[in-house]
């Protein structure tokens, strides 16, 4: 046994060092080169993917810059703020918005636009400066509006308003005195004369305002609609309302939003109300239409608005944490409106006129950019390359606080610099995916055949193990059958030999004691015939030598001939026997000498492994289609597990006991090997401590086989 466990050793220690540890070993450095090799095709395709990004960033920026210095250059800036307050100058503002997709504006060093042109408080002021204080003119207006006012006598005020016209000294003054005259031939029904005054208002003193701040060139449309609708003019009426609708939303007057609701809603008002008179069916479409364009002048309305509410206040921040110099003089904000986000560049304009500073701004279309800029500028990069860029919108749910960086495998999101543009820009290699999707696949095959591998060093292993194992228990069992058969061989030839000198030296033997001698060496040498027919009978089988002599005949002759030639040995060992066998069975096809072997055989080991209660029991009987021939003694028994070994060749139990219990190992190798000769099968019934029953069955068809 320590020889196998030797022998096991030396494999598995074989195993260890000469294949598994070097295997392992080698397959451990080539996964890690695998592995560093992987990551740098990584870190080279991210390294890629970064200066891919940057390239395309200063691309889009360049782009944006140059943009910027075309819209803020000089010519545009000094179109806009040469003629400050002229409304003409709102003209080149729209045409500049159209040609820039985006708004221009200009502030003063106060903050204060420039351009667009809006009606704010201001321009109220500043026509009310304008007015020289006349003092005639003052004492002449009160003494008008005494008369039209206190004592409402009309006719006394047109001629003092009269007057007053004769003494102004600016537009304003005129003006405001014609106004009161129109307003007391009104009063006093003289429509005609009142006509002309309001005609003369809207033409002369269009872009006058009143005091109210409101320009007669609409204040006098409107009185002249209304006497238009006196004198039931309609069509004339609506054809005023329209043309004065269409020049408030061109921008002819620079009113405020508020003078710009409460016009355009009692113009729009008026159209509505009357739109089933058929008389003016056309003019009323007309206005409809007119109704769904854009409005330029409401849109100047809302950015300024916007520009005071949202960018001015942030502009002014900026300025405040980062004035602008000469030299890098552009700035550029994010602001938001309703969480509309705009984006709107800002630089310095110093001494462009009269050594004014002005602000000069451009207020970007975010859509333009995105949509137009950004894909235009990358046009060429991806051309050239094979990277992929979108424009990664921060609203979108799914890209919500996405940080700049590898956003996963192959995708890489960037910021702008220069621009607080509100997305990121995602740069993308379709092959980068594919790399790592395949170095996946590839990690996997590769640990899956390093897997396969030690599996099947292993499972060699296991089976050298095994097969080492049946040779190397072999050789032991072969060592101990030598052992064996020297001790079997030697007990009968030492008492032969004995008896046999005995009878030749011992000359006054009594006839009894003579008798008993030969009767040794008789049976010592029947012993020893046994055994070397035994052996004999192995060696055959073993070399394919064996021949069965097959004759068909009576089975239960031949078992009880040799039972009967046993049964002296049987009861001289102290043994019972018990024999039962039937007679009329059927004859079968069978080699008398071998079915005469294995009998001995059972009943030898019976002799060998029954110590205490020797009895045996011998029985031939039919069983279905066989005939079995049954040996059962109440001897030491054999553990189930030792019941499949038993059959081995030259296995012997290791729970033998006494010097009678010798044997070769050999004696029920031969039995199987006998039964399977005769197409038959053995049965074993054991217990520990009880006894065993053997039981060889051997088929009756085989008289069929022996008859033909
Ligand atoms: P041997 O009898 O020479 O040892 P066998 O091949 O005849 O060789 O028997 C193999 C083993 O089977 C025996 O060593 C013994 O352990 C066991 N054996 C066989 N017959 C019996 C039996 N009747 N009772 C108990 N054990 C038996």
């Amino acid at each position: 046994m320590d020889l196998l466990k030797t022998a096991h050793k030396k494999i598995i220690l074989t195993f260890l060092f000469a294949i598994f540890i070097p295997s392992i070993i080698i397959g451990y450095i080539s996964l890690n080169v695998f592995y560093k090799h992987r990551q740098s095709v990584e870190r080279l395709l991210h390294s890629a993917l970064w200066s891919s990004g940057e390239n395309a960033i200063e691309t889009i920026e360049k782009t944006l810059i140059e943009y910027e210095k075309r819209v803020l250059e000089k010519d545009n800036i000094l179109d806009l703020i040469q003629d400050e307050k002229n409304e003409a100058n709102n003209r080149n503002w729209i045409s500049l918005t159209k040609k820039y997709q985006g708004k221009l504006f200009i502030m003063d060093s106060d903050y204060q636009i420039i351009s667009p042109l809006s009606g704010s408080e201001n321009i109220v002021e500043y026509s009310r400066l304008r007015e020289t204080p006349a003092n005639d003119y003052q004492k002449q207006m009160k003494i008008a509006e005494y008369y039209e006012f206190i004592e409402k006598d009309y006719a006394r005020a047109i001629s003092q308003y009269k007057k007053c016209e004769s003494v102004a000294v600016s537009l304003e003054q005129k003006s405001r005195a014609q106004e009161g005259r129109g307003r007391c031939l009104m009063g006093s029904k003289r429509f005609e004369e009142a006509k002309q005054i309001y005609h003369q208002l809207t033409n002369k003193f269009g872009y006058v305002y009143n005091n109210a701040g409101h320009p007669y060139g609409i204040v006098a449309t409107l009185q002249l609609y209304e006497l238009a609708q006196q004198n039931k003019e309609l069509k004339k009426g609506f054809e005023l309302l329209f043309n004065l609708y269409k020049k408030i939303n061109n921008g002819e007057w620079l009113i405020n939003r508020a003078a710009y609701n409460f016009f355009t809603t009692e113009i729009e008002n008026i159209f509505t109300n009357k739109q089933n008179l058929d008389a003016v069916q056309d003019i009323i479409s007309s206005f409809r239409s007119l109704q769904q364009k854009p409005k330029e002048y409401k849109n100047i309305l809302d950015f300024t608005a916007l520009l005071e509410k949202r960018i001015i206040p942030k502009i002014k921040e900026m300025l405040d944490l980062f004035p602008l110099n000469y030299k890098v003089n552009t700035g550029r904000v994010l602001a938001m409106n309703n969480e509309e986000p705009y984006l709107v560049s800002y630089m310095i304009l110093p001494n462009f006129q009269d050594d004014r500073t002005y602000y000069g701004g451009f207020y970007w279309n975010l859509d333009s950019i995105k949509h137009k800029i950004i894909p235009n500028s990358l046009d060429r990069l991806t051309r050239e390359s094979d990277f992929h860029f979108k424009t990664l919108d921060d609203r979108d749910s799914n890209s919500n606080g996405v940080k700049d960086g590898i956003i996963s495998e192959g995708n890489l999101a960037m910021s702008y610099r220069e621009f607080p543009l509100p997305w990121k820009l995602l740069i993308t290699h379709p092959d980068i995916q594919d790399l790592i999707e395949s170095a996946k696949w590839q990690n996997f095959y590769y640990g899956a055949f390093i897997i396969l591998l030690a599996a099947i060093m292993i499972f060699g292993v296991v089976l050298l193990i095994r097969d080492i194992s049946r040779e190397s228990e072999a050789t032991l069992l072969k060592t101990e059958f030598v052992h064996n058969i020297s001790h079997e061989l030697k007990t009968p030839l030492t008492l032969i030999r004995l008896f046999g000198e005995t009878l030749q030296t011992k000359k006054n033997l009594s006839k009894q004691e003579i008798e008993d001698s030969y009767e040794i060496i008789t049976k010592e040498s029947e012993r020893l015939s046994h055994l070397i027919n035994n052996v004999l009978d192995f060696s055959k089988i073993e070399m394919g030598k064996k021949e069965f002599n097959f004759t068909e005949g009576s089975l239960s002759k031949v078992v009880d001939e040799t039972l009967e030639s046993y049964r002296y040995h049987l009861e001289k060992k102290g043994f019972t026997v018990y024999k039962e066998i039937t007679t009329d069975l059927p004859d079968i096809s069978f080699d008398k000498e071998a079915i005469a072997s294995v009998l001995i055989n059972l009943l030898s080991n019976v002799v060998k492994f029954s110590p205490d209660e020797k009895n045996v029991t011998v029985r031939l009987f039919r069983a279905d289609e066989t005939i079995a021939l049954q040996v059962a003694d109440k001897g030491i028994g054999i553990s189930k597990k030792e019941i499949p070994k038993i059959f081995h060749r030259f296995y012997r139990s290791k729970t033998n006991l006494g010097p009678d219990s010798k044997g070769s190992g050999l004696g029920l190798a031969l039995v199987k090997h006998i039964t399977k000769a005769h197409d038959g099968s053995i049965q074993v019934e054991s217990e520990l401590g009880k006894g065993s029953v053997f039981t060889i069955y051997l088929p009756v068809s085989k008289l069929q086989e022996g008859l033909t």
